[in-house]
């Protein structure tokens, strides 16, 4: 990639940061975190120099920190600081990352933990499922963690490189992986849930969201999809010209991952308005310097081969009723495109309904964030143990 970014803060930065904090006793920072880790707390700590309290403050509440340092969207506790008010928000993600990349010891110190005799299936071993294995663990379950991919992680080893390293994640985990209480079964695809039940006393499913959604046009089988690409990019590295069909977060992603291995032109054909691109301040801004196109209110509407080339059809859209309709005789078609990715959705599997079966994580709530998706996990880690001590 040639697009690095330096994605902790330098040492003046970090102290300036520390030192812009206004010590709020409220708390509005923590109180938008979806986890609740107290921002507030962790940046008096470090102010104090108390680093590795600063350390535990966070992970305590995010087993996810580092990895939620470096991609947390601006919208959670950046969005409720004081400070926005009298020049700009303290970059919280940003010191967070820093004291966990920084100061952070490689394990947690485990207190002893009293078994409670129960043995529970998580499956998936994304931030959902690694969130409710861990918060199980601490309730003195025995867990067993089946991920059907060879690493921990799920949908967050698709984010690009420059923006997390593959590394941080494992990080994360090691600090609270303790192996007495989870076993972790990786490359185990669970096939059959509601027969887990015979040997497990509980399941929690963390399966994500995998089934990527088409285009439903002619020609959609030649369109690549986001998880494809964002898997291994390099086999479909091109110089030429690259179109990625979609709006959101991960398009962009897509997009920027294009340019950055070479492509000589990308376009984003976006099916509503600019206004509606479901994408960070930093993400707009990320896609004006990368020079990548943005065709909004665009909807594709054939995909032809032609020879090792790709004609792209597509039509303009209004809005009409908050939806968007396609305009009539505004079709036209682009030649010569080398790629064409698709990046408008993904659903999970079907649920099944049982009372010792729960759901977390983006297959509970659709697709979300890495710090949303802790959340849910721990919460369904508590009600599943609220649901069966109370048999
Ligand atoms: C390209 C991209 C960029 C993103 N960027 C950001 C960002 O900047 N900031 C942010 O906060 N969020 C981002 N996200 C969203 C974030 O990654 C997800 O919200 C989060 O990973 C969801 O976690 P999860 O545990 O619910 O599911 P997943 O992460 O999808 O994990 C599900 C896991 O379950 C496993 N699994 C599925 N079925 C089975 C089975 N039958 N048996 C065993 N294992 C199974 C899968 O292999 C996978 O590992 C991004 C997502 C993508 C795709
Ligand atoms: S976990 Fe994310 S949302 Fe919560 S305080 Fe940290 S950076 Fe902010």
């Amino acid at each position: 990639m040639t697009n690095k970014k330096n994605l902790y803060l330098n040492k003046p930065q970090f102290q300036a940061e520390l030192d812009r904090c206004l010590n709020c006793k409220a708390e509005p920072c923590m109180h938008a975190c979806p986890v609740g880790c107290n921002p507030r707390e962790f940046i008096e700590l470090a102010k104090a120099q108390k680093f590795d309290m600063a350390a535990t403050s966070i992970m305590d509440k995010n087993i996810l920190g580092q990895t939620c340092g470096l991609v947390c969207p601006d919208y959670f506790c950046m969005k409720a600081c004081t400070r926005r008010h009298i020049d700009f928000p303290i970059n919280i993600p940003g010191v967070q990352a820093t004291i966990l990349q920084n100061y952070r010891e490689e394990k947690a110190a485990f207190s002893p933990i009293a078994d409670n005799g129960l043995n529970l299936a998580v499956i998936g071993a994304g931030p959902a499922g690694l969130s409710a294995a861990a918060e199980l663990a601490k309730s003195g379950c025995k867990v067993t963690l089946f991920e059907a991919e060879n690493k921990i992680g799920g949908a967050v080893n698709l984010i690009p490189e420059d923006r997390l390293p593959r590394d941080v994640i494992e990080k994360d985990w090691a600090y609270v992986f303790n192996p007495e209480r989870v076993t972790l079964k990786l490359n185990t695809t669970v096939t059959d849930i509601p027969a887990l039940l015979s040997s497990y006393d509980a399941v929690i499913v963390a399966a994500g969201e995998h089934n990527v959604m088409g285009l439903r046009i002619k020609g959609d089988e030649y369109a690549l999809s986001y998880i494809e690409y964002l898997k291994n990019p390099q086999n479909y590295q091109t110089t030429g010209r690259v179109a990625v069909i979609g709006g959101g977060n991960v398009a962009v992603d897509c997009a920027l991952t294009a340019k950055a291995q070479g492509a000589a032109s990308v376009e984003m054909f976006v099916r509503r308005r600019l206004a509606d691109m479901r994408i960070t301040e930093a993400e707009h801004l990320d896609l004006l310097r990368r020079e990548i196109d943005v065709s909004p209110l665009t909807s594709p509407t054939e995909i032809v081969k032609d020879g090792d080339k790709y004609k792209l059809s597509v039509c303009k859209n209004k809005i009409v009723d908050g939806k968007a309709a396609a305009l009539e005789g505004t079709t036209i078609t682009l030649p010569a495109f080398d790629l064409i990715i698709k990046a408008v959705g993904s659903r999970a599997d079907e649920k099944t309904e049982h009372e010792k079966i729960i759901y977390a994580g983006d297959c509970q709530t659709g697709g979300s964030t890495v710090v949303q998706a802790v959340a849910s996990g721990r919460a369904a880690a508590k009600e599943i143990l609220d649901r069966i001590t109370k048999r």
